[in-house]
């Protein structure tokens, strides 16, 4: 398994109840999203309304159930949580839709993979807590309207564009999470040693920030492992030099890419003569699907300038060609 891998694993499930932020304040980083949020919940809360519909998208481990679940808090009203896939049927979403408390939350996590005939029904019950729903078959058949309680939908995605246009049009407040700075990473791995009781110094802490990728999934889980490093090798302090011992052991380098970053890296220059190089054929070259490279690997790679992403396909930049030890071709992209 990919140490450094967004998605989420059954040991981070299992650590989540205790580290995930449940107030808007320990939400750390993200500012915009955070005062926005703030703000559009307090009028809710003033009016005695539900919260407007709220679509979040970033990639993997960001944060957007973390959100949602702190946004039901603030709100203080219940959470439903359920998936796009998962929905199968209209009755699977009349009955989640029907059980809802007036003013709760009902969290759907990649909405961008519901059924067309699914989001259909969605439609008229966000726009007027409607439900219009067919029940029989044939001649028998009856279309029958019931009134839902009004409810706030949440929907995580990790690229907008993946969204109908008549579903992203039905929400009202659209969130984009961004990577993490390395400095809003280092407050957030502080935080999780604090409630785990582990002793990490502060350059251990700032170590390990700096090569989780932006994305807090990995720098709590990065820093689970430093620990186990530092607990068998180290007396269990994390100081600046075990953090580095441990990830080098890791093979998380110090742009915190692992060996599947770097093999993309070296395949586009080596194998593709530096791009473009279409996401497919990168797919196929790497034995990866091509929805794990668009979603899990790319963005970050494309973030910090080591990928660009044309009409044509993919291409290393200098930068790229750098980190792998090589001279850049020629002066694309910096
Ligand atoms: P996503 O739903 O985007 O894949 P999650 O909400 O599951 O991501 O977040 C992954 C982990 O990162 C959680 O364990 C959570 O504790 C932590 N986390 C996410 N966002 C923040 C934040 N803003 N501040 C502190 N911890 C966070």
């Amino acid at each position: 398994d990919r140490i450094i891998a967004a998605d989420a694993t059954s040991e981070d499930e299992a650590l989540e109840t205790s580290i995930r932020p449940r107030r808007l304040d320990e939400y750390l980083g993200q500012v915009p999203v955070r005062e926005q949020m703030k703000i559009y919940i307090e009028a809710a809360k003033g009016r005695g309304e539900a919260l407007d519909h709220v679509l979040i998208f970033g990639p993997p481990g960001l944060g957007k159930t973390t959100l949602s679940h702190v946004i039901a808090n603030e709100l203080g009203v219940g959470l439903r949580q359920t998936s796009g896939p998962v929905i199968e049927k209209a009755g699977d979403l009349a009955a989640l839709l029907t059980n809802l408390q007036p003013f709760d939350v009902l969290f759907v996590d990649e909405i961008h993979r519901l059924s067309p005939a699914i989001e259909e029904v969605l439609y008229p019950a966000m726009e007027d807590y409607q439900l219009d729903i067919m029940i029989g078959e044939g001649p028998a058949a009856r279309s029958i309207k019931l009134d839902l309680p009004p409810f706030t939908l949440i929907g995580a995605t990790t690229r907008a564009g993946l969204l109908t246009a008549p579903l992203r049009d039905r929400f009202g407040i659209v969130q984009r999470l961004e990577f993490y700075s390395p400095e809003e990473l280092t407050r957030i791995v502080r935080r999780s040693a604090g409630i785990l009781d582990i002793a990490c110094a502060p350059e251990g802490a700032a170590e390990i920030a700096r090569r989780s990728r932006g994305t807090p999934r990995i720098a709590n889980r990065l820093l689970r492992r430093v620990r186990d490093f530092a607990q068998v090798r180290a007396g269990g302090i994390i100081d600046h030099a075990t953090a580095i011992a441990a990830m080098e052991m890791l093979k998380v380098d110090p742009e915190g890419f692992d060996e599947l970053d770097r093999r993309l890296l070296r395949t586009i220059i080596q194998s593709f003569d530096g791009g473009p190089v279409g996401v497919e054929s990168l797919a196929a070259a790497l034995s990866e699907e091509r929805g794990t490279l668009e979603d899990v690997i790319e963005p970050y790679l494309i973030q910090q300038g080591y990928l660009i992403r044309t009409a044509r396909g993919r291409i290393a930049s200098p930068k790229a060609y750098r980190h792998i030890g090589l001279t850049p071709r020629s002066p694309v992209g910096e």
